[in-house]
């Protein structure tokens, strides 16, 4: 298991079919799934989302971190298959 970062959103970045999980309880992570990997606030370090399957944490996922109001947004990853959990395409390499 390993702890990623997530990252701040860019300017004018808002998916329009996206949405905002809120976090309220810094204690409890918003999602927990079954994946090998936890995935943490980039500016304060707290658990946003525990051992969860990459597949789901697409570029559409943000997390407004309790702790710090911080809006995350998940990292996506060469080689994941993001298509896989919502039924999207994979992005095209750059
Ligand atoms: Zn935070």
């Amino acid at each position: 298991m390993s702890r990623i970062a997530m990252r701040l959103p860019e300017p004018g970045e808002i998916p329009p079919d996206g949405g905002t999980a809120v976090q309220e309880d810094p204690e409890r992570p918003v999602f927990s799934g079954n994946g090998p990997d936890d995935y943490v606030c980039v500016r304060c370090g707290n658990l946003l989302a525990a051992t969860m399957p990459p597949e789901y944490m697409n570029r559409k996922l943000r997390i407004k971190c309790a702790r710090c109001r911080t809006i995350n947004v998940a990292v996506e990853v060469e080689g994941v298959d993001y298509g896989s959990a919502f039924g999207r395409r994979p992005p095209r390499s750059a």
